[in-house]
């Protein structure tokens, strides 16, 4: 059995078959790195694991939970970073994830603690009282990566985390996430550039089409492709 089960998925809009009986399963503390070209359907089989997309057919799991069944007990267990997250300008750094852990019912008292972990995994704490529209583009995608880590969920879901980044700050988000790995979190990241999740990703699942082409090691991958 595996922390993330998903089970012939498909989703279709209208006639479109964006996305074909995909099924995959990943086991605990794995780095699962999702590949495929724009358009292969990457984020739609993040948004159905996120709970905000209805499936046409098929069904997934999250620690034991229902995606469908019981979307509340996934969003507990999952920390999810969309592709095209609205960063909210006009408040502090603090305040932005102190508005999520408030959304968490995170206890007031505990709140402060949380955020100055979650800021200081991520290199921010020096930028705690700035305005989220201050940071960098790289800094703006950490402090996503903060937001999904206030509820100390097991398992991270996180759609094209590098994309926008310079060399450096791609650096940067990859040694978070392989750090994120040894506290114990599996993780799910998608990406374009099979090159960029390569060398740190402990399984690849390769999707074009809807479909699923490969799945398993990368010397698995790269002899499948
Ligand atoms: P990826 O994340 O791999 O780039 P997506 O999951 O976003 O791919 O999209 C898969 C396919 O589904 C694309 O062809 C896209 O145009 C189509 N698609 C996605 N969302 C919708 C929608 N709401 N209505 C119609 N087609 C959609
Ligand atoms: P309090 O209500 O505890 O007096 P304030 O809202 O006056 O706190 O904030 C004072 C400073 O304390 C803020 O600028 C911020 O740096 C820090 N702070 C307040 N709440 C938090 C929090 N939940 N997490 C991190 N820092 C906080």
């Amino acid at each position: 059995r595996g922390i993330i089960e998903v089970r012939d998925f498909t989703k279709c809009y209208g006639e479109f078959v964006a996305v074909d009986q995909l099924s995959f399963t990943i086991g605990e503390g794995e780095i699962f790195g999702f590949i495929g070209p724009n358009g292969a359907g990457k984020s739609t089989t993040i948004r159905f694991l996120a709970t905000l997309l209805r499936p046409t057919s098929g069904s997934a799991f999250v620690a034991g939970h229902s995606v469908v069944d019981d979307p509340m007990g996934v969003r507990r267990v999952i920390g999810f970073m969309p592709d095209d997250f609205g960063v909210y300008d006009g408040m502090k750094v603090w305040e932005f994830l102190d508005f999520f852990a408030v959304a968490y019912e995170i206890p007031r008292a505990r709140r402060r603690t949380i955020i100055n972990d979650v800021l200081n995994l991520v290199d921010l704490t020096h930028k705690r009282d700035d305005f989220v529209n201050g940071l960098s583009k790289g800094m703006k995608q950490r402090l996503c990566l903060a937001k999904t880590l206030v509820h100390d969920p097991p398992v991270l879901i996180l759609d094209e985390p590098a994309s926008g980044l310079d060399p450096r700050a791609r650096v940067e988000m990859k040694a978070l996430l392989v750090e994120l790995s040894r506290m114990g979190k599996t993780i799910l990241i998608s990406s374009h550039i099979l090159s960029e999740l390569a060398d740190f990703c402990t399984m690849i699942g390769v999707i074009e089409r809807g479909r699923l082409l490969a799945c398993g090691g990368i010397q698995h991958i790269q002899r499948q492709i």
